[in-house]
């Protein structure tokens, strides 16, 4: 009786084995599925510091082995050959190709990973991933074409040259501002920049600089010369009486303010920044090639009461409650006055109450020159039309921060205002743009 039990006992324990085995086997056999690969960058333009990222993954029966060979024309290098210890289940990898491994143009990476599936009579699930790559370690070389640089502070300059490799970035960097270059139709390129305003001779240094998909930078310098400028200072009295009229319509902006003083601060300040960082995203809404022709036209008949880069001090009961620079001039003429623009180009911006400047239009002349016309009573174009020189664009008024009927017309380079007096002189404009155009 016990001996035929003990008998059951193990036919049992053998049927429980092979059900084990059977399972594991059966689970070797089911993963049908390859690892994954995943290469990033998976192809493009790299230097040697590009780290190219290998990840190799199996979630099913586990990896057995990696293998990573680099090509180029004929020749082949392996990076890395390896058997994984089992339980592997995910490898990574940062390849950086060096120097004596290849020269400089395109390669290939192939990775090569298998399972420790049984499938495939044993072999394993097997995968090959590929990525094309081009090793590029030399930055672009550039050629500074246009000879002399006469720089105003406050206003701008074209510079004139050519980059060897095709760029991803190209222009002038200075200090914190950047002035984009763009190509023109004969392969040259053409950059307008400027030397800002808050720019002193002594920091202003400009510097060329062209970067290529790779990410190799070359920063070229060239012949300039600055001249400084000392701005005006200008007093603003403050009234009640203009507090009255012009804050009531900033309520929305900054509600709940105690005083109208309080809330002419906040827009000030405030707004007039927000304003002035919505011109550099309009700036980048520019054509490649230049709009204008000649010199730009001012309203007609008109006085000029403030002008570009005054110093102003705003003063409430005797008192300096704000320091703000005027970034454009003021021209007054007879209240709702036909606004002409200044020269040919399309408007980027044809807005009501577009924050200080009030009713307001943008009219892009490329390159990232553009001209600003603000506190408008009346506009009469829309975003996308293309303008001509002297064509009405609307009429002077008093919209947003404006204490009476006047056109604060401004030119902004690359999101900067710049002097707008530069573009009113024909000669100016013949010496340093169109010349160097030709
Ligand atoms: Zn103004």
């Amino acid at each position: 009786m016990a001996k035929k039990k003990s008998r059951i006992g193990q036919i049992l324990l053998l049927l429980i084995l092979v059900a084990i085995l059977g399972t594991g086997t059966y689970l070797l056999y089911k993963d049908t599925t390859a690892p994954q690969v995943l290469m990033t960058p998976n192809k493009g333009f790299i230097t040697y510091k590009t780290p190219i990222n290998i990840n190799i993954s199996d979630t099913q029966s586990g990896l057995k082995a990696v293998k990573i060979v680099l090509s180029q024309g004929k020749k082949q290098l392996t990076l890395t050959e390896k058997t994984l210890p089992k339980g592997s289940f995910d490898y990574n990898e940062d390849i950086l190709v060096k120097k004596k491994q290849i020269k400089e143009g395109p390669f290939e990476l192939a990775v090569w990973a298998v399972d420790t599936s049984l499938a495939g009579f044993g072999s394993g699930n097997a995968i090959i991933a590929r990525g094309n790559y081009t090793l590029d370690t030399i930055a672009p070389k550039i050629e500074v074409q246009s000879t002399t640089h006469n720089l105003n502070q406050g206003g701008c300059g074209l510079l004139i040259y050519n980059v060897e490799e095709e760029p991803v970035k190209t222009g002038v960097q200075v200090n914190e501002d950047f002035f984009p270059g763009h190509k023109q139709p004969n392969g040259t390129y053409a950059c307008l920049f400027a030397m800002p305003y808050y720019t002193d001779k002594k920091d202003f240094n400009p510097v060329l600089i062209a970067e290529d998909a790779a990410g190799n930078t070359r920063k070229g310098s060239f012949w300039y010369h600055a001249n400084g400028k000392q701005y005006r200072h200008d007093r603003i009295n403050i009234s009640d009486r203009f507090l009255n009229a012009k804050m009531p319509q900033f309520e929305g902006d900054f509600p709940g303010l105690p005083s109208q003083v309080e809330l002419f601060l906040k827009v000030n300040r405030e707004l007039r920044k927000k304003n002035r960082a919505e011109l550099h995203r309009v700036a980048k809404e520019t054509s490649p090639t230049f709009l204008f022709e000649g010199r730009f036209i001012r309203l007609p008949n008109a006085a000029a009461r403030a002008g570009f880069g005054d110093k102003r001090s705003y003063y409430y009961a005797d008192k300096v409650i704000d320091k703000q620079t005027h970034l454009g001039i003021d021209l007054a003429s007879v209240r709702r006055a036909p606004i002409p623009a200044a020269n040919a180009g399309r408007v980027v911006l044809a807005e009501s109450n577009f924050g200080i400047y009030g009713n307001a239009v943008i009219i892009d002349h490329g390159l990232g020159l553009q001209t600003l016309y603000s506190h408008l009573s009346h506009i009469e174009v829309e975003p996308g039309d293309m303008v001509a020189k002297g064509q009405i664009i609307g009429k002077t008024g008093a919209t947003g921060m404006a204490g009476g009927d006047h056109l604060h017309y401004g030119v902004i380079c690359a999101g900067i205002p710049v002097n707008p007096i530069e573009w009113w002189d024909a000669t100016w404009i013949k010496h340093n743009i169109t010349s160097k155009l030709k």
